[in-house]
């Protein structure tokens, strides 16, 4: 049976390229707003074409399209896509138009390719196959597929709050994955929290003179001897209880972790450093990339950084933080004790902006929908997944913890360049991606 699906795919996935390349079309930038109802339209129209029942739920942001198979199996997958992408900026870096898919090569390129319009038309396809083939298909399926991802999810806890029941399942698809620096394919079962704040300091009601700096106050220095309060040279944050509550890593995510290779010597070529912070190597270096907190500035604005000299006192200025959160870390808490810190330092003309914050979640290392996932993997890929515990970076998993074990794989691959000009995937990930999905929905049916 499954010979014939995977026969499918082979003979059409031409088809399913320029199933991408529609939706690819849509520039549906989530931090611009625009072309969110036609992408969500599209999506929808995409679901109901593999004979699935949609619904598009309106929430305070851009809207969440829902899909749903329900054969009355026993069993049900549930897959988690985005259909909003990154901005293309800057476009003159891009060697063909971000928003017309092009296929050069062995690859596709365009905007959202990798993250994650194509991992989308991968799960898509798979369930095409058992339809074009005349198979049946033995699991319940349900997709949902939001559109602010790339802005941080703001308003995807009103759909889950509204849904909770609906989103229950035995295994659950989130999206993004794929081959990593050494070719094979990784899984990545969890994603860290965020907390992201402004902070801002108005010492001045205007800019003055900079000959004034003997006797009025500087917004500038405020705001740098705020930041520099946080973190010292050692890289230890000061906020008092910041380390409190973590759960270091288990014994299963360490012995995980243990095969993976960091590939030390190409991470520092590629940034063109020396060393990592503080001289971090093998296990120190693994265990903080995989359970480490940070705080980060992303970025200061004050006075003039125009061309020449302008002698000037400004009398504003802010910084963008963000705080990596790790399980047992709660970003309510981080605040509070932020500003507690900065009380306590005499920093209270410091004002605190909040821009978004949600926890770090997990699916163990051990669960049974892993193995099975890497099981499926390996009779297309021919390998093991990679178990990365973590993701070093976050997502809005946490939402779906309790409901549903899920595990991030998809179509990309260590070239992919997501967020950046050309993204791209292999065409040869793209359709293996797609068998992978039909071997995991035939195996989920003895699950
Ligand atoms: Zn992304």
């Amino acid at each position: 049976m499954t010979e014939d699906l995977l026969a499918f795919i082979d003979q059409t996935v031409d088809d399913a390229i320029q199933d991408l390349g529609r939706l690819i079309a849509l520039p549906s930038v989530a931090a611009k707003g625009e072309h969110m109802e036609e992408t969500a339209q599209l999506v929808a129209e995409m679901l109901r074409g593999v004979g699935s029942e949609t619904k598009i739920h309106e929430t305070s942001g851009c809207p969440v399209v829902t899909g749903e198979i329900d054969v009355g199996a026993e069993r049900t997958l549930l897959c988690y896509d985005h259909y909003d992408v990154q901005p293309a900026e800057p476009f003159d870096l891009w060697e063909s138009p971000p928003f017309e898919m092009s296929v050069r090569g062995d690859r596709i390129y365009g905007r959202g390719v990798a993250d994650n319009k194509g991992d989308f038309v991968t799960r898509l396809w798979a369930v095409k196959a058992f339809q074009e083939t005349g198979t049946e298909i033995p699991v319940n399926l349900k997709f949902v597929v939001e559109g602010e991802e790339e802005i941080s999810s703001p308003h995807l806890y009103e759909f889950v709050e509204d849904n909770r029941e609906w989103l229950k399942a035995d295994g659950g698809i989130w999206e993004f994955g794929g081959s990593g620096i050494d070719g094979k394919q990784e899984a990545w079962l969890g994603l860290k929290g965020i907390l992201y704040v402004q902070l801002e300091v108005e010492a001045l009601s205007h800019d003055a003179h900079s000959s004034l700096a003997c006797v009025l106050p500087s917004a500038a220095s405020r705001l740098v001897w705020a930041l520099s309060s946080l973190k010292g040279a050692d890289e230890h944050i000061m906020i008092d209880d910041f380390y409190d509550g973590i759960k270091p890593l288990t014994h299963a995510e360490l012995e995980a972790l243990s095969i993976i290779e960091m590939r030390e010597e190409d991470v520092k070529k590629h940034y063109g450093i020396t060393s990592f912070i503080l001289g971090l190597e093998g296990d120190e270096l693994k265990e903080r990339y995989y359970n480490g907190p940070t705080c980060n500035i992303c970025g200061i604005d004050t006075g003039y950084q125009g061309e020449g000299s302008k002698t000037v006192l400004p009398a504003k200025a802010t910084a963008k933080i963000d705080f990596r959160l790790v399980e047992g870390m709660d970003p309510d808490t981080v605040l509070k004790g932020l500003r507690i810190h900065l009380d306590q330092h005499g920093f209270s003309d410091v004002k605190i902006a909040w821009h978004e914050g949600y926890p770090a979640a997990k699916t163990p290392v051990g669960h049974p929908f892993v193995e099975l996932v890497s099981k499926a993997n390996e009779e297309v890929f021919g390998h093991r997944l990679t178990l990365q515990p973590t993701s070093p970076g976050s997502g809005p998993l946490y939402l779906f913890d309790a409901l549903v074990p899920m595990v991030s794989i998809g179509c990309g691959d260590f070239e992919s360049r997501a967020h950046s000009p050309n993204e791209t995937i292999l065409i040869d990930n793209f359709q293996k991606t797609i068998k992978r999905m039909v071997v995991l929905i035939e195996m989920m049916k003895d699950y």
